[in-house]
């Protein structure tokens, strides 16, 4: 997002537009899904002297006004979305990546209607294997020239 946009969307909803702030949603937009150690990471070469505690608290302060959303996706590990219109999510269980994936084009699940009398978000995660991981599993298996010990 621009500078002078985002300064405009951290002032309407009542969150001063600080540099450490500004920096730490511009990270968190470059990675889409991440966790407050990840942002700090990346927000801590620009100010060496900041925080996790300040990151941690100025992403949840952000995810508090609505700008930002928080994810429980996998071992009860917290992460920050730039996205916050409802979709649901891919977890990669090997690299740990995650990507958005759009629900809506979804069927809904059979026997939602015998629970529901409308339905008004959907917020799903599929957990597995993510195409490279998976074509890296493969080409591991098919290198080595040994029978494989996973299998019985
Ligand atoms: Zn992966
Ligand atoms: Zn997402």
């Amino acid at each position: 997002m621009e500078t002078s946009a985002l300064t405009q969307r951290l002032n309407s909803v009542g969150l001063k537009a600080t540099p450490q702030r500004m920096a730490i949603y511009k990270a968190l937009e470059e990675y889409g899904h991440a966790s407050a150690d990840l942002v700090f990471d990346k927000v801590k070469k620009v100010f060496p002297t900041i925080s996790v505690a300040t990151v941690y608290n100025s992403l949840n302060g952000m995810a508090e006004a609505g700008i930002i959303s928080r994810l429980i996706l996998r071992d009860n590990c917290q992460y920050f979305d730039i996205t916050v219109t409802a979709h649901s999510h891919f977890v990669c269980e090997e690299c740990h990546r995650v990507w958005d994936v759009l629900t809506y084009l979804c069927p809904y699940p059979q026997g939602i209607y015998k629970l529901a009398g409308k339905v008004n978000k959907i917020n799903m995660v599929f957990y597995g294997i993510c195409k490279q991981c998976w074509e890296q599993g493969k080409q591991k298996e098919a290198g080595d020239g040994k029978p494989n010990s996973n299998v019985r």
